[in-house]
């Protein structure tokens, strides 16, 4: 059982009234997480005590900024249990991360007929970099199909791959349904086509362990602010005999060795990817937040976060009209609630109350949650809609608010 009350107290903002509302039930976190007090305070220490530019400078300030920020890329490290620290770039985020794959990974070993194969469910982020591949080089994207429920089609993947599949890109969880797809399976059936494949990790990291190796993806992108820490930072984790094959991915200072107007050699991994100066303080922030996570721990966050879904799931279900996409089973053969395929987030559409409606009325009532295509117009197509209301969980959510989401939807119901 998670001590839910004192995890709450490190979150400020959860106590929050949000017009005559209180507390704020907050029911967005697929989109954003909030940040606990060990975050926020460690990055305030940072800038008042510590900040200077790392990497290039010989006095004390610098040094120390340089060490906080190398052990922070150790800590992502260990959380993903990558081989070595080299394999770990800090990027902007999930974004930055898959574009960088794309970019690179398309100069190096992608011609025009290549192919890259995606899934239906994945987020703009995986699918519009591909196509910025294919305007340059005139590459093919081929797509998984998924079932009406949401779940990807293994039957169909085998199918996809020929002499021409170069990379496979594919979301760990979807951030629409909440589906947790079979990324392990996928990379099985790439690898003994021998095709290295991507995970986009940003809406699994916060709520399961991720070991890259066990998984042996090639890749794995995601973002800070998803898991407790700050905007602006994320991670690609890349096995080294691929980053070692790719070209930089912007050139400037840091990712350099020498430069002449001639010629330039570039840095080792992982520097040779991290042109400019890189935000060591969200890199400290990041570090927080995976120690925060770790001190509670993924046996109990993922206990916590399966119940309430389940909860979720079976009293909204009991709302007449009521729409859930994606898996809806809660009840496993075993008489236990299982929502192996469905992680904390569950998109949802009242009879014919338009999502924005209800997202609005939502918001008046104190509860936030996100409206609209969540990023996944190809899904959208899919699913024969234009949006959905989407509620998603963190391990500071509770049951109650739960509770309060469903009498707030019952109530916007009777308005309507
Ligand atoms: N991939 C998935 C599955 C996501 O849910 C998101 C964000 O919602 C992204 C990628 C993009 O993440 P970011 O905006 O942090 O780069």
């Amino acid at each position: 059982m998670l001590p839910i009350d004192q995890i709450r107290k490190d979150f400020p903002i959860l106590g929050r009234k949000i017009y005559d509302k209180y507390p704020l039930v907050y029911l967005d976190n697929a989109a954003t997480t909030q940040k606990p007090r060990q975050v926020v305070e460690a990055m305030a220490d940072e800038y008042y005590n510590v900040n200077a530019n790392v990497h290039r400078g010989v006095h004390f300030l610098s040094q120390q900024a340089t060490d906080l920020h190398e052990a922070s890329r150790e800590t992502v490290r260990r959380f993903l249990n990558a081989r070595t620290a080299s394999e770990i770039v800090f990027t902007r985020g999930t974004t930055e991360s898959i574009n960088l794959v794309a970019s690179c990974f398309g100069q190096a070993f992608m011609k025009e007929g290549d192919e890259v194969i995606l899934t239906e469910v994945e987020h703009h982020s995986n699918i519009v970099s591909w196509q910025l591949l294919q305007q340059r080089k005139g590459i093919k994207i081929r797509v998984i199909p998924i079932t009406d429920d949401g779940l990807i089609r293994l039957d169909c993947v085998e199918a996809l791959f020929n002499e021409r599949t170069k990379i496979v890109s594919i979301s760990h969880v979807s951030n629409v349904l909440g589906t947790v797809n079979p990324v392990r399976e996928v990379i099985r059936i790439a690898h003994a086509h021998g095709v290295p494949v991507l995970v986009d990790g940003a809406q699994s990291t916060p709520h399961f362990p991720v070991d890259v190796q066990e998984l042996d993806c090639d890749f794995f992108a995601f973002s800070g602010h998803k898991i407790y820490g700050p905007t602006g930072i994320g991670v690609l984790y890349g096995k080294e005999q691929w980053l070692d094959r790719l070209p930089p991915y912007m050139g400037g200072g840091e990712m350099i060795k020498t430069v002449s107007f001639e010629r330039t050699t570039f840095n080792d991994l992982p520097y040779k990817f991290e042109a400019g100066t890189p935000d060591y303080v969200a890199s400290t922030g990041l570090a927080r937040a995976l120690d925060y996570v770790s001190s509670i721990g993924f046996d109990a966050i993922e206990a916590h976060e399966q119940d309430l879904t389940a909860y979720a799931l079976s009293r909204l279900s009991e709302i007449l009209g009521m729409h859930i996409y994606g898996p809806t089973q809660t009840i496993g053969p075993d008489g236990q609630p299982d929502v192996s395929h469905r992680d904390a987030v569950i998109s949802f559409q009242v009879g014919n109350i338009h999502h924005l409606d209800m997202g609005t009325l939502l918001d008046r009532l104190g509860i936030a949650v996100r409206t609209g295509h969540h990023c996944a117009e190809p899904l959208m197509r899919r699913l024969g809609i234009e949006g959905t209301c989407r509620a998603s969980f963190a391990l500071y959510n509770t049951r109650e608010e739960v509770d309060a989401l469903l009498a707030a939807i019952l109530r916007i119901q009777q308005m309507f």
